[in-house]
């Protein structure tokens, strides 16, 4: 058997390990959050504005997912340095003139 032929047949055998992994993964897993999940929540997570079971799923999850960990520590960072900042008032015009150069842009 050609060298390529072995090549392909072990990914394609890799390929179908990795996808009965994450179906076992997801079986066992029910109800745990994942990572597009966690990032998507991050904001809500860090605002305690979540149901707690949702809220224990993310904490589960970021126990096991470094990349999940270090995405919500940085946002938390980041949360920390700008509310650091003077609060600016802004006129009262800004928010309709906003609005209108938005509908400008859009035509
Ligand atoms: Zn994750």
């Amino acid at each position: 058997m050609p060298a390529v032929t072995v090549g392909w047949t072990c990914v394609y055998n890799i390929l179908g390990v990795i996808t009965v992994i994450g179906l076992l993964h997801k079986l066992f897993h029910r109800g745990d959050a994942d990572c597009n999940e966690v990032r998507k929540l991050s904001s809500d997570y860090l605002e305690e504005d979540l149901a707690p079971t949702k809220r224990s799923a993310i904490q589960a999850h970021l126990s096991n997912c470094g990349p999940c960990r270090a995405f919500v520590d940085t946002l938390a960072s980041t949360i920390g340095i700008l509310s650091r900042f003077p609060k600016v008032s802004t006129p009262s015009t800004f928010h309709d003139s906003v609005m209108e150069r938005i509908k400008q842009e859009k035509k």
